[in-house]
């Protein structure tokens, strides 16, 4: 069968490598395919005119929880919805990121592989999302962060999102299990968390040799791991022993050798900023000891991201999107975020792009508009590069050369 040929006439294109602009080029798409960028072009069968608009690549949002949707009571969530119920949200939440221009998510641990199952329906074109890379369930430890902290004669293994494994045999273990249902990385709560009852942000709960065993058997594979971390000696344990983002970063600036050891090995910083901010109006119904995390975050996180920008570490755009007062749909505002903590308008959309393809192990397939990459393109109006909130409202959303959003 022929594959239908589209050209977009695009006002300006932004190609995610940060590159400057090429204005009034054009953009052909064959099937699910970029095959020029720029040029002269036949007969296609369809012309899109976004003359008027400024063409990016799909942005992706590299940390986010599906089955939540910044609902202020999450612990109800977990212990009272079932997973088809959350397997329902999870596609409606996702189909708001795919909307908003984010053509990727990396799901960062849900229950019973929820994850791996809405990933593999979208792909085989059962239901209409984004691209997602999943971690399957997350890995934590007794008395982790994705631990439930319930009673002690309360048992519930699955945690928040995850399950409980102690001693590197078992962790072993549960990343091969993550692995064998196709997840496409593993993700260790090496950290105390923010949305945890018990347990310290600041702390490390796993040994090192835990954190090998499971790295250990994501690499074999050549997949990636991701560790939660708040705190900074959490970070350095994680990146010695081969760790490859390090998902929040909250306190690294505590001590910022971990940085430099992050530099050296090439690791990813997903900062997850958004997830930082605390609205007033959507503090009821949260619990206290959200609250005050949250607030003892804020600050540390943005002077973390500007020391780590200043070591060139590569800085991913995620989002955390699920937490509290986190919406799917609103990914956009970490990209405002980054820009606040002091990077150009140009470096934070690469964040989400180029950068981000390269944090998820993707950048061959996407995350740039080349000659050759999946045809995953946005558009807005007017210049993102003069005000990066403009990339919170997204008229025009194709993904793999399907339009999901047109402009009218
Ligand atoms: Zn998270």
């Amino acid at each position: 069968m022929k594959k239908e040929m589209i050209l977009i006439k695009a006002g300006a294109i932004i190609d995610g490598t940060g590159a400057a602009p090429l204005k009034d080029s054009t953009i052909l798409v064959e099937g699910d395919t970029i095959t020029s960028v720029g040029g002269n072009h036949g007969n296609p069968d369809t012309v899109i005119d976004l003359s008027e608009y400024t063409v990016l690549p799909g942005l992706m949002d590299c940390h986010v929880h599906t089955s939540f949707n910044g609902e202020p009571n999450y612990y109800d969530i977990v212990l009272k919805q079932s997973t088809a119920y959350r397997t329902l949200t999870s596609l409606r939440n996702v189909q708001n990121d795919l909307m908003a221009g984010f053509t990727t998510v990396r799901v960062m641990g849900e229950k019973s592989h929820l994850d791996i199952a809405l990933k593999n329906a979208i792909q085989e074109g059962v239901v209409a999302g984004p691209r997602i890379v999943a971690s399957g369930q997350n890995i934590t430890v007794t008395g982790g962060h994705a631990d439930l902290w319930l009673a002690q004669d309360i048992q519930y293994k699955e945690g928040l999102g995850g399950v409980i494994v102690d001693g590197p045999e078992e962790f072993r273990k549960a990343a091969r299990i993550q692995l064998k249902y196709g997840a496409d990385l593993i993700k260790l709560v090496v950290t105390g968390g923010i949305m945890s009852a018990g347990g310290d942000p600041g702390m490390p709960y796993h040994s090192a040799e835990e954190i090998r065993a499971a790295v250990e058997e994501a690499h074999r594979l050549h997949k990636k791991a991701a560790a939660h971390c708040h705190g900074a000696e959490g970070a350095r344990i994680s990146v010695e022993q081969g760790v490859d983002t390090i998902e929040h970063g909250t306190y690294l600036i505590k001590e910022p050798d971990v940085i430099d050891l992050m530099a050296k090995k090439g690791a990813f910083l997903v900062p997850t900023l958004k997830a930082t901010i605390l609205h007033e109006d959507e503090i009821e119904g949260l619990p206290d000891f959200y609250v005050r995390k949250t607030r003892e975050a804020q600050g540390y996180a943005i002077k973390s991201v500007q020391y780590a920008m200043k070591k060139g570490i590569r800085i991913a755009a995620g989002t955390d999107a699920g937490s509290p007062g986190n919406r799917h749909g609103e990914n956009a505002e970490e990209l405002e975020m980054l820009v606040k903590a002091g990077m150009t308008e140009m470096e934070a959309i690469v964040a989400a792009t180029r950068t981000a393809s390269e944090c998820l192990g993707i950048q061959n397939d996407v995350g740039v508009l080349e000659k050759g990459k999946r045809a995953d393109i946005i558009a807005v109006r007017g210049d993102p590069l003069s005000d990066i909130s403009i990339l919170k409202t997204v008229p025009f959303v194709m993904k793999e050369g399907k339009i999901f959003k047109e402009v009218s």
